[in-house]
């Protein structure tokens, strides 16, 4: 995939009418719309602002949960809007509906300098199904379209994908910034390059560690997703996660790993538990002595030790999936060590894919140090694997 794409910069969008998709789908209380992380408004703010001070007129796309067509009150985009008009100081009405009239009233009377954000495009469900006469109205509103919603780039859907048929199509900063960073680190990366990952499912990963072996020097693998790795290694896990259907896999990339000079290290030691709970009492439990009736639920000192080291000598550190169950914080400790280690690698290029990993970064309190936190969670993991994220591909190559 071509990650030099054409952004804002590269077009003229002054008088135009802009359809710029967002992705405001920020976690928030159901019932109150109190918004727990606005990160991924945030990261959009610059494109935003770039197109009103550019003197466009802006019509805000995005989506919000799941609501498979139908219209849910609590997935309305309300919250966000009222976020947003915070934070930008600017009015912005929100559409009664999804390309009905009083989309098409509010779009029509849109002047340069002036936004207006249309309701969820989920509540209609020819947004998911890629609809190409949905995707041509929605065109038909704008001038060019520009698409800033990373989270939402490994969607084909009418707003990512489908308009693009229709529209000069262009990147905002935020894809950007993505494909500059997530893109470089994999093609061009400073070397030596170092991956960490973890999460808990070694079937969620199987494309990211194919990818990977072919361009890392070193793989670190935490998390649950390690014991179905020891297993194969013929080790005992006690009751800790096993992905069993993935065991064979997990031997092959071991050798395959062997075979092509990459070093691929695996736990020392974990912390262990009896019963999956946040007040479990934490035993220090070495690899080739897993106790049967403990459950592996953090990466222990040896191999913080170990991971550190490595993160130590790396030129760029990409890293996916939490090395512990990061949710109770006596088994955070490995997460947050990695956390710590890369930011403190002032030279190195340190990125974190998105989801589980990005927010224990965000509550560490360290984000600032990383080089680039990924705003999408499935998004970036189809990018480690590799993958052609449709909603960058349809975007005009420089
Ligand atoms: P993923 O969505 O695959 O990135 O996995 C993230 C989840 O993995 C988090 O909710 C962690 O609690 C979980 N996790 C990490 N390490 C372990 C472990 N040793 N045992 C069980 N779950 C884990």
């Amino acid at each position: 995939m071509n990650y030099d794409k054409k952004t804002i910069r590269d077009i003229d969008v002054s008088g135009k009418k802009i359809l710029l998709r967002c992705d405001f789908n920020v976690p928030h209380d159901k019932a109150t719309g109190i918004i727990h992380d606005d990160t991924r408004i945030v990261s959009t703010l610059p494109t935003i602002r770039y197109l009103l001070e550019h003197n466009a007129a802006v019509i805000l796309l995005s989506h919000m949960g799941r609501p498979h067509g139908e219209w849910k009150k609590e997935l309305s985009l309300f919250s966000a809007r009222d976020h947003l008009e915070k934070l930008l100081g600017l009015s912005i009405p929100l559409t009664k509906d999804v390309l009905g009239p009083d989309t098409k009233a509010k779009c029509a009377a849109l002047q340069p300098g002036q936004a207006v954000l249309v309701e969820n495009l989920r509540f209609r469900i020819e947004e998911e199904q890629n609809d190409p006469d949905f995707a041509r109205e929605l065109a038909s509103l704008a001038d060019i379209f520009v698409f800033d919603a990373f989270g939402a780039a490994h969607r084909a859907h009418a707003s990512t994908e489908g308009v693009s048929h229709y529209l000069p199509s262009v990147a905002g900063f935020l894809v950007e910034k993505e494909l500059n960073f997530m893109g470089k680190a994999l093609e061009e990366p400073k070397r030596p390059l170092v991956a960490i990952l973890g999460g808990s499912k070694v079937s969620d990963k199987i494309g990211v560690i194919n990818n990977l072996l072919q361009k890392a020097d070193t793989i670190l693998i935490g998390g649950g997703m390690a014991y179905t790795f020891q297993v194969a290694l013929g080790r005992s896990i006690g009751t800790s996660l096993l992905d069993a259907g993935h065991v064979n896999y997990a031997r092959d990339m071991i050798q395959k790993a062997k075979d092509m000079g990459v070093t691929l290290l695996l736990p020392q030691d974990n912390l262990a538990t009896q019963d999956f709970s946040a007040d479990a009492q934490p035993v220090l439990v070495e690899v080739d002595q897993f106790p049967e009736n403990l459950m592996g639920m953090d990466i222990g000192p040896k191999t913080i030790e170990s991971f550190t080291a490595a993160i130590q000598g790396a030129g760029t550190v990409v890293w996916n999936g939490p090395m512990g169950v990061f949710e109770f914080p006596a088994f955070a400790k490995g997460t947050n060590a990695i956390a710590g280690a890369m930011a403190q690698q002032k030279d190195a290029i340190t990125i974190v894919g998105g989801g589980d990993s990005a927010s224990a970064v965000e509550q560490s309190g360290m984000a600032d140090q990383f080089t680039h936190i990924s705003t999408g969670g499935g998004a970036s993991l189809e990018f480690l694997e590799g993958l052609t994220l449709p909603g960058i591909a349809c975007l005009e190559d420089k």
